[in-house]
């Protein structure tokens, strides 16, 4: 990644562009370490007011966890007694205890910001306890991290009062980082697009901000010590490019870009009633990917035929407690009755990884590799209420419209057989209740996303009634690239061979056992790869509802006959540049 400054003064940064458009606009320059903690020396004068500030968050933290004593205290019977001691716990924790006195000596001793200061204390009583191999200390240790997180969470949001909520229309936002909450919480009608300084092309970040319609570039190294509040920026997420204070001329040329880019979109609109079907007569399904309800009138708009992958963990993320059954269910009745009837695909919660839900920060704080931990599937069959929880939800809103049921990041078929038995017992239960329910049960799906998966699909299709080949995950367990590393973001490529053998393998393996396979990663919505899916038999393809019009068009001018023909070249190839190559040549000609 590079950046120069031209004679005219505008500086020009490069990146990884992840999601195209051009957005101009004032920056808005979002609080440093947004999503890390970020820590940074404070001058010796200010040390008395960043204590206030502390004391500020572990005010506001008491007050909300006395809100949450109050509520627990409406619940009956054992489990409202040991939320009621944990609270209690966690409201000693905040009054004078050893976290909040060393939190006051590392701002004090160190001048360092308050956040880093909980963060460093934390850590620091997490040494003295791994000493100890207790289950109760084990546990108290988790309390601790809950009530650090919390302050954390309450430092950030009375912050500089510069945050994402308000803001000049049109902004383009400059940050370090953006977690997938913080996009979730950007307004589209308010901000024109971002860059931030870390994150990969595969990130959540980065899928949010292409189901947005926001142009952004990640990996900006530099960027955010080179901008100040209001000045003109421009972001080119076609081209991973980042212009600030650009000439006249700059901002003529790119504003004329944006014009094409219009006409562009609106030529794609009109494909919205014509079916996605190649030259040569096969007909393809395309449906959305959705991460958030906002994205809901996008998949209508673009005429998506349901939605193929509903990521549950929006009705998880920006909140401190967990979703009820009801207001899960609310959640999903929204979503699935505005697509008037469509089938649509929900998948069971995956966090874990980069994607955190503050209310389950206690079962992933401070995991060397979470991508490899209690993430996903692997969570819900441990926290068994969470899942039933959800599962309950789904098969309520089965009740009222077409909904399948898709387990993310499964490595076994025994992780489907428990997953299939839950669903059956939560089915029961909510039967004796007298609930109306899906009848049939939901079709219950997998995720093909890790290379255990893919290599196992023969057997996972005997257990299946579908798969979701999901590209993000399976490159980067195959490859071993974090997909939100940027540093490593030039060695993430699904056209690797071992990548694409996976895919061809998993979905033959489903077409063999006839059962449906779609594909609904991130290369669903590539038009460069359009033809080599076709081409390994995928008849399915789910992705953001911006990157559907686009595809459609792929579809309508390909044969597929043309597509299985180069597919069977590639397939020959163990060089990832030679395939990049073949497939470049196929799309031009
Ligand atoms: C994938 O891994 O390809 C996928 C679709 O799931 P997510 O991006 O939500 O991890
Ligand atoms: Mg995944």
């Amino acid at each position: 990644m590079s950046s120069r400054t031209e004679p005219g003064g505008e500086q020009v940064f490069d990146g990884l562009g992840v999601a195209p458009g051009i957005a101009i606009g004032p920056a808005h320059v979002v609080e440093p370490g947004m999503a890390r903690v970020p820590e940074y020396p404070i001058p010796r004068t200010r040390i008395d007011a960043e204590l206030v500030r502390f004391a500020a968050a572990v005010a506001d933290s008491s007050e909300q966890i006395r809100r949450l004593q109050r509520k627990a205290g409406d619940l009956s019977g054992a489990a409202g007694e040991e939320l009621g001691y944990l609270l209690q716990a966690y409201q000693q924790m905040l009054s004078g205890s050893r976290l909040i006195r060393g939190v006051e000596t590392h701002i004090r001793e160190r001048a360092i910001n308050a956040e880093a200061a909980v963060n460093a204390e934390v850590r620091h009583i997490g040494r003295d306890f791994a000493a100890m191999t207790d289950p109760y200390i084990a546990a108290r240790m988790a309390d601790i991290r809950d009530v650090g997180a919390r302050l954390i969470r309450n430092l950030r949001a009375a912050g500089t009062g510069d945050t994402i909520g308000e803001l000049p229309s049109g902004a383009v936002l400059i940050a370090d980082e953006l977690s997938p909450a913080d996009t979730a919480a950007i307004d589209p009608a308010q901000v024109g697009g971002f860059a931030t300084v870390f994150g990969g092309p595969e990130s959540h970040t980065a899928i949010m901000a292409r189901s947005l319609g926001l142009p952004a570039v990640l990996g900006v190294a530099g960027l955010i010590n080179r901008v100040r509040a209001g000045q003109t920026v421009i972001v080119d997420g076609g081209q991973g490019r980042v212009v600030i204070d650009p000439s006249p001329a700059t901002v003529a040329a790119y504003e004329a870009r944006q014009a094409a880019l219009r006409v562009e979109q609106r030529g794609l609109q009109r494909l919205r009633k014509l079916p996605a079907e190649t030259r040569d007569g096969t007909r393809i399904t395309l449906q959305a990917n959705v991460e958030l309800p906002s994205e809901l009138a996008m998949a209508r708009r673009v005429g998506a035929e349901g939605i193929g992958l509903l990521r549950s963990e929006f009705a998880f993320m920006n909140r401190d407690t967990l979703p009820s059954e009801n207001e899960q269910l609310a959640a999903l009745s929204a979503l699935v009755q505005g697509m008037d009837g469509q089938p649509v695909t929900i998948r069971t919660l995956d966090v874990g990884g980069e994607k955190l839900a503050h209310a389950l920060d206690e079962h992933f704080a401070d995991t060397a590799n979470p991508a490899l931990g209690l993430r996903a599937i692997r969570l819900s069959l441990q926290q068994r209420p969470l899942f039933e929880t959800q599962l309950a939800a789904i098969l309520r809103v089965g009740a009222t419209a077409p909904v399948r049921i898709l387990l993310p990041m499964v490595t076994s078929v025994s992780e489907v057989r428990q997953a299939r038995a839950a669903v059956t017992r939560v089915a029961r239960r909510l039967k004796r209740r007298g609930v109306a329910i899906a009848d049939p049960l939901p079709p219950v799906g997998v995720m093909i996303e890790t290379p255990a998966a893919a290599l196992a699909a023969d057997g996972l299709a005997f257990e299946s009634d579908f798969f979701s080949i999901g590209t993000n995950d399976l490159t980067m367990y195959t490859l071993a690239i974090d997909r939100s590393n940027e540093q490593v973001a030039h060695l993430y490529d699904p056209l690797h061979p071992a990548v694409l053998r996976l895919i061809q393998f998993a979905t033959e393996a489903a077409l063999r056992a006839r059962i449906d396979v779609a594909l609904c990663g991130e290369m669903a919505g590539d038009q460069r790869y359009t033809a080599l899916l076709l081409g390994m038999g995928l008849r399915e393809l789910s992705m953001a509802a911006t990157s559907l019009p686009r595809i459609k068009r792929r579809i309508r001018n390909m044969r597929l006959e043309a597509a299985v023909r180069c597919t069977q070249a590639i397939m020959q190839q163990p060089d990832p540049a030679r395939v990049s190559a073949l497939l470049d040549e196929f799309n031009k000609g």
